[in-house]
């Protein structure tokens, strides 16, 4: 198809946005970014890991350059804390090559594709609607345009959804994630933890929930920061509508985590923290010409996939490569609907079962060895794919 005068305007300037912004010109599209948010955004540098083929399919696809630093490891390494003591067990090693990514760096990494004059911050659209042409149309303080194509890359509260599929709501879990970064600095009293990081990341299991240990990137070039996320449920004393305190991760490391663990969360040299509800939901439909769903805007899948960023930038390879082949917009936004719904549901159905596994009903890791974990992954998987688990036999 002639993409050439195609007009895309795209909701959302992150990680989403970006990403399909540069699908968008790489495919010949005249193509407008509208985000919220002003300045730059969050320089949050929390973790995001990726497969690393996906990241050499984005350095030669040319949406991301090849000096964008990540930390690469080969290996997980799935702890527990020794009945009885507050010393460290591993329990198994599994082949899982990850490239693990500031989000920082990734978002600044895409942005820098976008080109300067078609990226509009400050620009929060008020709301996506049909035009009597019946092309999209965006509705900004600023007035209204018109697009063949409207990207909806605005995240888990996205306004363009609204458009495609009124009223999916995310589903909760009932427990959440506390997030973090931590300059490595905080590791001095532990060198062989900080040896282990440097090869591996790091799998945690305690009962009614989990950690992920794994270093990124810092800021300063080859430097690191350690980045972890700690699943569990609120404290039981807790109501409903209770806020739950960003420290109360403290009292979950004291009560579960190994010694050393506990104190690297405790330390709380953080540069950046935060704490979420886990929920998810998926779109019916990623696509329904001429709207289009992407990253979070489309669905959203428990953390434990380690792969919403993952599907937001494989969306945006999608629609390159849909563009590129269909005959006409509405054939190319099919093509897309087909096959990124199906990935989005996949991936919600996937974080169900890990999120089974390894918080709602976690087994005794303190009795488990290597074949057992191999045996719990491969139950957890159900057949399914996940590059965490790249190691494992699934039959
Ligand atoms: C604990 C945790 C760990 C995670 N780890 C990983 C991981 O290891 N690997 C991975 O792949 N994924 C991971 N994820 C998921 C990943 O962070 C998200 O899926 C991804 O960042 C979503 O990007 P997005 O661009 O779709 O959405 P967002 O980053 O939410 O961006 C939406 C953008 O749209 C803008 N916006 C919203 N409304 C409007 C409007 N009306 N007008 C204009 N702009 C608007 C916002 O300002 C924002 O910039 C993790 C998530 C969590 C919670």
């Amino acid at each position: 198809m002639a993409v050439t005068g195609v007009r895309i305007g795209v909701v959302g300037g992150s990680i989403a946005g970006c990403a399909m912004a540069i699908a968008a010109q790489r495919a010949g599209a005249d193509v407008t970014v509208h985000e919220r948010g002003d300045g730059a955004l969050q320089d949050r540098g929390f973790g995001i890991v990726m497969p690393p083929s996906l990241h050499r399919e984005l350095v030669t696809g040319g949406y991301l350059g090849a000096d964008m630093p990540t930390a690469p490891v080969d290996t997980r390494v799935w702890l527990t804390r020794a009945p009885g003591g507050r010393s460290a067990r591993e329990l198994a090693r599994q082949r899982s090559p990850v490239a693990s990514c500031n989000w920082g760096l990734l978002w600044r990494a895409l942005r820098a594709r976008v080109r300067e004059e078609v990226y509009h911050r400050g620009m929060p659209v008020e709301s996506v609607g049909r035009a009597p042409s019946g092309r999209a149309l965006i509705r900004t303080g600023y007035g209204e345009r018109e697009y063949d194509i409207v990207v909806g890359a605005d995240g888990h509260r996205s306004v363009t959804r609204e458009a495609v599929a009124p009223g999916v709501r995310p589903v909760s879990s009932g427990y959440l994630a506390w997030r973090g970064t931590i300059a490595t600095s905080a590791l001095r009293d532990h060198p062989k933890t900080l040896e282990l990081l440097r090869t591996a990341w790091v799998t945690l299991g305690f009962s009614g929930g989990h950690a992920v240990f794994y270093l990124i990137p810092g800021p300063v070039p080859g430097s690191r920061l350690l980045a972890y996320v700690v699943y569990g449920f609120p404290p039981r004393t807790a109501g409903p509508r209770d806020p739950v305190p960003l420290a109360y991760v403290r009292d979950l490391a004291d009560e579960h985590f190994p010694a050393e663990w506990a104190d690297v969360v405790a330390r709380g040299e953080h540069t950046a923290r935060a704490l979420h509800p886990v929920a998810d939901f998926v779109t019916p439909r990623a696509a329904e010409p001429p709207f289009l769903l992407a990253g979070d805007a489309a669905s959203v899948t428990r953390p434990h996939t380690a792969s919403g960023a993952v599907k937001a930038l494989r969306d945006a390879l999608c629609l390159e490569r849909t563009l590129g082949a269909g005959s006409s917009v509405a054939e190319a936004l099919h093509r897309y609907a087909d096959e990124r719904t199906a990935e989005g549901a996949r991936l919600v159905e996937l974080g169900r079962r890990l999120g089974h596994g390894l918080v709602e009903r976690t087994p005794d890791w303190a009795v488990m060895g290597p074949a057992d974990v191999e045996e719990w992954s491969r139950a957890a998987l159900n057949g399914a794919d996940s590059y965490l688990y790249g190691g494992v036999h699934r039959h």
